[in-house]
């Protein structure tokens, strides 16, 4: 959604009619949603606004990207997950401020912007991929964040077998067609390269003519001297031989320090420099917080640290505003790691906080972090586990992944097709989701080109209004104009046809 605004004058768009206590979540993700769902029976209104129209469950976004899930089964509309909660109403809109003394968040959506007054207000908008100063490189190298960023590289995936089978037949070299890098060996890299290998290896491998998809290369970089690095070394190593032995290539201590259409340059540690040629790539490493985090430390002096998250008081507020909450992915507090629960848990204390203090309760104790454990995926049967000082590997700790997810999964309906789909790809060696389209492909990019992005495809709500009119003008000027006909024509009032005889 683009962030462009436009000459219309912002308009108040608060709950119509609401006198209890207002509150504004930013942020549809696992902070908004969960805070927004802890709020259920408190005495408010909740105005949800978020960029996206859908809940994304972004563990799974690789499955997507591979063909596994369907984009439905990891976003459903927030809306209706919200349909029976009556105190909780979603816009759609990407926020562009929040003006803390006047208490408002302003949004936008294809050139038409909208305010919301709080008197609480939680943000989490979650955090961006960062490409560490090199932005330039995602036009080549899609990140993992969104619905759009996965859709683009199944087309990209899937598209690069198919470019390569047409290179194939026509006797080419299509080396830097079978060619997948994976930038970033966190758990999100480690499951793509993972599902990228497996694809290749069995998925697709009956389905070429010219080529032999179990040749293509998989390649997973990081700079880091392990892979997994928050799992400890001894996982790190078991889930490197492991990916060695699905047929992934581990370049670890290498830095990517360019990427182009074709291929990409690596520097190692010992300063040896290799190009690898390969059109498809994946960026997974790196985040950047929501640029709302420097909005608000610009107004209340609260330091970002180097990823832009926000420094948070120990109740997830803001300095000097204690009825704004800042939870998930956009805040640096305690060294908390950028997951699912901390989001979670943060956002149920801060609804639980608005709704005691509306009932007279005292101040709850600072926020605290139960860590849940860690998990990833390497391939079907195969994931690593950390659970306090428990270290699971393997199958027993893939079942655990599969119990977990299938817990979080929102929606009855969504878990019930995730569990037939992974049926046909765990059990099976087929992928329910293999449709990509050129769109999927080429859309971002084409998107990125026009100065606004979607907005400029629109009108503007002032140019619609406009051309309303001036239909409006015409059909009264032509009524005016038949009117002044018939009074010259003396035909007022004559019956059709009379005079003919
Ligand atoms: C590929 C991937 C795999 C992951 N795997 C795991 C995992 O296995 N386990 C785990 O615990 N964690 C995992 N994570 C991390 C986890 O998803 C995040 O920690 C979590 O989503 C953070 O929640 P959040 O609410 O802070 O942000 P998000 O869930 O990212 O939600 C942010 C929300 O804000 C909206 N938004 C952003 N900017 C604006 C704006 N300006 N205006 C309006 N709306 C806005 C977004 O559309 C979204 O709805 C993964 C993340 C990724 C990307």
């Amino acid at each position: 959604m683009s962030t462009s605004t436009s000459n219309e004058t912002p308009r108040s768009d608060d709950q119509p009619d609401s006198t209890r206590h207002r509150v504004v979540v930013v942020g549809s993700g696992f902070g908004g949603l969960f805070g927004t769902k802890a709020l259920k029976r408190a005495d408010v209104d909740i105005t949800m606004v978020a960029k996206t129209t859908h809940h994304l469950f972004q563990p799974l976004l690789y499955q997507v990207a591979t063909g596994i899930l369907s984009e439905g089964e990891i976003a459903p509309p927030t809306r209706e997950v919200l349909a029976k909660q009556k105190n909780a109403r979603v816009l759609l809109g990407e926020v562009t401020d929040i003006d803390l003394e006047a208490r408002t968040v302003t949004s936008h959506v294809l050139g038409r912007t909208t305010v919301n007054h709080y008197d609480s207000l939680i943000v989490a908008a979650g955090a961006g991929q960062s490409y560490f100063g090199n932005d330039h490189f995602a036009e080549f190298a899609p990140g993992m964040k969104s619905i759009d960023d996965a859709l683009e590289l199944r087309g990209r995936i899937f598209g690069a077998f198919e470019m390569a089978e047409l290179g194939a037949s026509r006797g080419e070299n299509v080396d830097h067609l079978l060619t997948f890098v994976v930038v970033g060996a966190g758990p999100t890299g480690v499951e793509m390269a993972g599902q990228i290998a497996e694809l290749a290896t069995r998925t697709l491998k009956r389905d070429f003519r010219a080529i032999e998809t179990h040749t293509a290369r998989v390649v997973l970089i990081d700079a880091a001297p392990q892979v997994l690095p928050p799992f400890g070394r001894k996982l790190g190593l078991w889930t490197k031989e492991r990916l060695e032995r699905l047929g992934v290539e581990v370049m670890l201590g290498a830095m990517v320090t360019g990427v182009d259409e074709r291929g990409l340059q690596v520097k190692f540690k010992n300063g040896r420099e290799e190009r690898i040629e390969a059109v498809t790539k994946v960026w997974a490493a790196g985040v950047q917080a929501s640029p709302l985090s420097k909005r608000l430390s610009e107004q209340t002096g609260a330091p970002l640290d180097r990823a832009g998250r926000i420094g948070v008081n120990p109740d997830l507020t803001l300095p000097g505003y204690p009825e704004v909450f800042v939870v998930g992915d956009m805040i640096a507090l305690d060294n908390l790691p950028g997951v699912a629960q901390v989001a979670i848990q943060g956002a149920k204390y801060a609804a639980k906080e608005i709704d005691g203090r509306l009932k007279g309760k005292p101040a709850q104790k600072p926020f605290k972090y139960f860590d849940k454990g860690s998990m990833a995926t390497i391939s079907r049967f195969n994931a690593v586990a950390t659970i306090g000082k428990i270290r699971l590997t393997g199958f027993i700790a893939w079942l655990m992944w599969l119990a977990v997810h299938l817990v979080y999964i929102t929606g009855f309906k969504n878990r019930t097709t995730a569990v037939l789909h992974w049926f046909v790809s765990f059990l099976g060696r087929g992928r329910s989701e293999r449709t990509a389209t050129e769109q999927q492909i080429f859309g971002r990019t084409a998107l990125a080109r026009l100065g606004r992005g979607a907005t400029d495809l629109v009108s503007a709500p002032g140019e619609l209004d406009a051309e309303a009119e001036r239909l409006r003008r015409t059909e009264l000027e032509a009524q005016a104009a038949e009117e002044v006909r018939l009074t010259d024509s003396s035909a007022r009032g004559t019956k059709v046809g009379a005079g003919k005889a």
